[in-house]
């Protein structure tokens, strides 16, 4: 994993700032998060001269910093690896005055239409606004090879790395939404697809789960979960060891992909109790903006999106966000004592 170097000090204050006339230790924008939707939350507000403070967490980079060949980012036909992303981004939102602190925010004091807490470790931040951008995880099963042939046949992600399995045989675990999504889609590139499910039941709404099951090459492998993810000699995924839940009984289905969809985990800890989230965890915003019930504090990206899921859309989101937090600080953020 890519690690980047220490922040340079923050440069003073610009005398053509515009909302701030003195130099002060509260910031005008705190980001917290370093993916998608944070840095494209920073290059909006740094172009916008409120020269934003970046917590970008000390893996930054989010989710595509695992992937590989990311293929449908707009502006590369040619596809860009995960990490390069990053790095642009992240090299965008600096060229325009983005600070940042390579760590993870590890408490937060947050108050409406207050000046706004940020802790790193024993270092307070102040600012008038701050953007929440701590995406989201996706669940693992936590069985051997999992981790190990991620981004070599195992993924978590079917609509970002389906295409790459074109006539293969894939199988994908889970039985919600998220599974039938990604087996639909990946279904017509791989030859056939196994929905690997603990149980016989589905939580999946109906009409994702009829046009999954009614899907040519899809069949369901009930009640199987996966025990274990085996390379074959070029070291990637060639085999999974499945069991059935009910009687123990162990099979090997040959396969080149296995796709993990059993949900994801939003970044919401750091915010608990303090601003209002979905029954899931997810950040309540007032959509279409990106305010939560918080004047002031603003969320983008995965942290509220439990659907689309994409970089693209956690890009458009932190632009969402960035725009919301200049209009605020325009109009109505607190003065500064
Ligand atoms: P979900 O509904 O929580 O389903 C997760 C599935 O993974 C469940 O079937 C669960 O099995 C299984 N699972 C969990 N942990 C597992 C483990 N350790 N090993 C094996 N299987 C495991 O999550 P989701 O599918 O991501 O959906 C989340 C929400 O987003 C839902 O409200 C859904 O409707 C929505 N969503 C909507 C769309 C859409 O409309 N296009 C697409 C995706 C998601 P059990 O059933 O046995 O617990």
């Amino acid at each position: 994993m890519i690690r980047c170097q220490p922040a340079p000090p923050p440069e003073p204050w610009s005398s053509s700032f515009r909302f701030v006339s003195e130099p002060t230790s509260v910031e005008n924008l705190i980001i917290i998060g370093g993916a998608c939707a944070g840095y494209t939350a920073a290059i909006y507000a740094a172009r916008a001269e409120l020269a934003p403070l970046v917590i970008e967490g000390f893996q930054w980079g989010g989710q595509l910093q695992n992937t590989t060949d990311v293929e449908n980012f707009p502006g590369f036909p040619e596809g860009i690896m995960g990490p390069e992303l990053m790095i642009r981004l992240r090299a965008q939102a600096e060229r325009f005055g983005s600070r940042f602190i390579t760590d993870d925010a590890t408490a937060v004091e947050l108050g409406d239409g207050t000046i706004q807490t940020v802790a790193v470790g024993g270092e307070q931040y102040r600012a008038r606004a701050v953007i929440l951008a701590m995406g989201a995880e996706p669940k693992t099963i936590g069985v051997p090879g999992e981790v190990e042939l991620g981004g070599r046949g195992v993924s978590t992600c079917g609509v970002c790395d389906g295409a790459f399995f074109k006539g293969e045989k894939v199988l994908v675990v889970g039985g919600g939404d998220s599974a039938m999504e990604d087996s639909i889609f990946v279904s017509k590139f791989a030859s056939e697809l196994a929905i690997v499910h603990r149980r016989d039941e589905f939580r999946a709404s109906k009409i994702m789960f009829d046009r999954a099951r009614e899907t040519a090459n899809i069949t369901l492998k009930t009640p199987f979960a996966p025990e274990r993810f085996i390379a074959g000699s070029d070291g990637k995924l060639a085999l999974a060891r499945l069991r059935n839940t009910e009687t123990g009984q162990v099979e090997e289905l040959e396969v080149g992909g296995a796709f993990i969809a059993i949900g994801h985990t939003p970044g919401s800890e750091l915010v608990q109790g303090q601003i209002d989230l979905h029954d899931n965890g997810y950040v309540k915003v007032r959509e279409p903006s990106t305010a939560t019930n918080l004047g002031g504090v603003f969320a983008v990206g995965d942290l509220v999106d439990h659907s689309y899921r994409q970089a693209i859309t956690a890009a458009g989101s932190g632009c969402r966000g960035a725009l919301d937090a200049e209009w605020y600080l325009r109009d109505s953020a607190p003065a500064i004592d």
